[in-house]
């Protein structure tokens, strides 16, 4: 099992399944399938309303001796109607109890986006909560308090921009070990990366398969596939493997986590095993020349007549 190791000595095996959208019905048997062919790393969040029968499929394959707690990485995150302090241990509490574990390997801030509290999905501009109201930072002192309590073992961000990182490591004890961005050869997040390459930081490339999957609602009519994509095409039929398989080992081997989400026992299989391919630099350079600074998940979700945010303001663009 490959694995990366955080600034602080945890290693967190390069390959992780992804379960946003699985729904309630096969979450558990997605899950358990996945440990049993060899996943020990799964990522969550409480959005996904599918973490307690994710926590069934882990307890289920604990049950049946597939792997111990502690030989998994467990990773969920933080919604964003509860960044205010007071809010952020009772957040995790609750998804540690519909996952029926006593602690996370990892806890995430989801998003740098507020909600009033109680509100999971806004309709409108003023059910935000702006970052100059509830900063990031006063977020992450509470995250860092839960991890010295021992709820999570580490914790980290997702979807933020190296200049909401440094807003966090100015008043912050302990760094992120963590980033988790969209990434895959549309948007490598080249800049981004090397950013925290240089802080310590871990990256995980999240929708490395570009998504397809995900909401109708969510989904843009023009939007590139990946998988029609020539090049990864080309390089997938030359090792006689699958474009998928492509997509994730390039991520793994430029250093980064990946999280890709598959409910199909084998297709989970092989995006596991694409953890193997070792790439050679010139495989990597027709890779690198794919880039197109194309989001999936691009973040217009958030931006509402009369909300605090802006695509522009979310990337820091
Ligand atoms: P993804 O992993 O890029 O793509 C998933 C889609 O690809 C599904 O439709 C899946 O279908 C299909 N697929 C998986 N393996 C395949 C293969 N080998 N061949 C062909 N198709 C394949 O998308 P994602 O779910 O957006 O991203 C992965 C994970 O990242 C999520 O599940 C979630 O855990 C995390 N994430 C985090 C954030 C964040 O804000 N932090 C945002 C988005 C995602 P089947 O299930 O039918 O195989």
């Amino acid at each position: 099992m490959k694995t990366l190791t955080t600034y602080n000595g945890l290693e967190i095996p390069a390959v992780g399944l992804g379960t946003w959208e699985i729904p309630p019905e096969t979450a558990a048997s997605a899950v358990e399938t996945a440990i049993e062919s060899g996943y020990r790393h799964i990522d969550g969040a409480m959005i996904y309303l599918n973490e307690q029968w994710v926590g069934e499929g882990i307890e289920k394959a604990i049950g049946r001796g597939l792997a111990g707690r502690d030989d998994l990485w467990v990773t969920s995150k933080l919604w964003n109607d509860s960044h205010r302090a007071e809010h952020v241990r009772p957040a995790i509490e609750k998804t540690l109890s519909d996952l029926r574990l006593d602690y996370l390997d990892l806890y995430l801030i989801h998003w740098p986006v507020v909600h009033q509290h109680g509100v999971i999905r806004p309709e409108s501009g003023d059910q935000f909560v702006s970052l100059e109201e509830v900063p990031l930072w006063e977020t992450w002192q509470a995250m860092e308090e839960i991890c010295a309590a021992g709820l999570c073992r580490s914790i980290g961000v997702s979807n933020c921009s190296a200049r909401k990182i440094d807003g966090i490591l100015e008043n912050a004890k302990v760094k992120p070990v963590v980033n988790q961005v969209e990434s895959h050869p549309y948007h490598q997040q080249k800049t981004l990366k090397d950013y925290c390459d240089r802080n310590g930081i871990l990256m995980t490339a999240y929708s490395p398969l570009g998504s397809g999957g995900r909401p109708q609602r969510l989904l843009k009519n023009d939007e590139p596939s990946l998988f029609e994509n020539e090049v990864l095409k080309e390089l997938a039929a030359a090792r006689g493997c699958t474009t998928a398989q492509i997509m994730i080992a390039w991520a793994v081997c430029r250093g980064s986590l990946t999280i890709p989400k598959s409910s199909n026992p084998q297709r989970q299989r092989e995006n596991l095993e694409a953890m193997n391919i070792d790439l050679a630099d010139d495989e990597l350079g027709k890779i690198a020349d794919l880039e197109r600074g194309y989001r999936f998940i691009d973040g217009t979700f958030w931006e509402m007549e009369g909300g605090p945010y802006t695509v522009a303001n979310l990337w820091d663009e």
